[in-house]
């Protein structure tokens, strides 16, 4: 069958990439959104288990509440509770508008840009956002990889800056512009030196840097491109580093394909190997490549580069699996991508990391999924 041409546009242009947007929640009420939550969480609107002693019943509802009583342990209980979002003080529609706006973002919602179209502190966005990232992470699928996987590390955080001078002109006529600046700085009595480029503050960016270790599983059909991505946090792109990563998260036996960094001269022992030389060629006429892997990268750096503008060590993890869950779902609509959040949200119990970020200023130390 030949493939037409409305086939191979941008997911993102289809209709029915729109189907629960932004403009669909603005339309809703307190009361309609209010209820979406209680169906995402519980899937019904009056009979489902407690969350505290599991008795599947259609427990008391209190309206005035929003709240209901256990027909077996008495105890009260709403549709936020045993969740990230307990103890909100947002409305259900700004909840609900925030999750859809955040899952709308290609490459990621920055939490100044959040807090302006939620009319909410930054702060308040910053760790709502924070909850809606530690829930993907937290409910990622840890099977192994297995068939044809990708791997790669980028780096990030770190980038030590260059110094005002450039050391390399590119061309004569700059040459001949940094050497009078030179002499005229020695004229002036300044020392002629460029300004070297491992200063203090280099240094000290230079420890900050972080290499995000990226595992992607081919689809196995060409169109679908990778279908399954894993991540880790490592301070250096080394073999003692890499090595227990593979071994936890691919199945042996599996083909990976790499570039020619020297942390994967190990892998023959126990995978098809297959290597890129990116030095000459982006994929070798056999199609070894790393391209998926270079999607994701591509649009990380473009959330820290373009969105956030900077990040630190410890956002790293959960802003690269948020990146990892945006690649393995660019083809869902908007509604089933918003239906996953609010599903990792009920399924994985109160924040972690985030609650009582509030009252203690402090992210907690939780490492995420390796
Ligand atoms: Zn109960």
């Amino acid at each position: 069958m030949t493939s037409t041409r409305s086939e191979h546009k941008n997911f993102l242009m289809h209709a029915k990439c729109r189907d629960f947007t932004n403009f669909d929640v603005a339309n809703m009420s307190e009361e309609e959104c209010y209820w979406h939550f209680v169906e995402a969480r519980f899937g019904s609107r009056d009979t489902f288990a407690c969350p505290g002693c599991g008795t599947i019943a259609t427990h008391y509802y209190r309206s005035n509440r929003r709240q209901w009583r256990c027909r077996h342990c008495d105890k009260d209980f709403s549709c936020t509770t045993g969740t990230a979002l307990q103890d909100r003080k947002l409305p259900f529609k700004k909840l609900l508008f925030g999750i859809s706006y955040f899952v709308s973002g290609a490459k990621g919602i920055a939490s100044l840009h959040m807090s302006r179209v939620l009319d909410v502190q930054v702060k308040t966005a910053f760790v709502f956002a924070g909850k809606l990232r530690e829930a993907l992470a937290r409910s990622v699928d840890q099977t192994p990889l297995s068939g044809t996987v990708e791997l790669d590390g980028g780096h990030f955080c770190g980038r030590p800056r260059s110094g005002r001078i450039r050391k390399k002109p590119s061309t004569t006529a700059i040459a001949a512009l940094v050497k009078d600046a030179l002499n005229k700085q020695a004229g002036n009595g300044i020392s002629p030196k460029p300004r070297p480029s491992m200063t203090r503050a280099n240094i000290k960016r230079r420890k900050n840097r972080r290499i995000v270790f990226v595992l992607r599983q081919h689809s196995g059909t060409h169109e679908r491109g990778a279908v399954r991505t894993m991540i880790s946090v490592l301070t250096a792109e080394t073999a003692d580093q890499v090595m227990p990563v593979i071994e936890g998260n691919v199945v042996k036996g599996s083909k990976i394909m790499t570039d020619e960094c020297n942390a994967y001269t190990r892998l023959n022992a126990n995978y098809e190997h297959e290597v890129v030389n990116h030095q000459i060629e982006y994929s070798t006429i056999d199609g070894v490549n790393e391209n998926q892997a270079e999607s994701y990268f591509s649009r990380l750096r473009r959330y820290v580069v373009g969105i956030a503008h900077n990040t630190r060590p410890k956002y790293l993890p959960d802003i690269a699996w948020e990146m990892a869950w945006r690649e393995d779902y660019r083809r869902n609509p908007e509604g089933e991508k918003t239906a996953h959040v609010l599903k990792s949200m009920a399924a994985n119990g109160r924040s972690l990391k985030w609650r009582g970020y509030w009252q203690r200023a402090k992210l907690q130390t939780v490492s995420a999924p390796a």
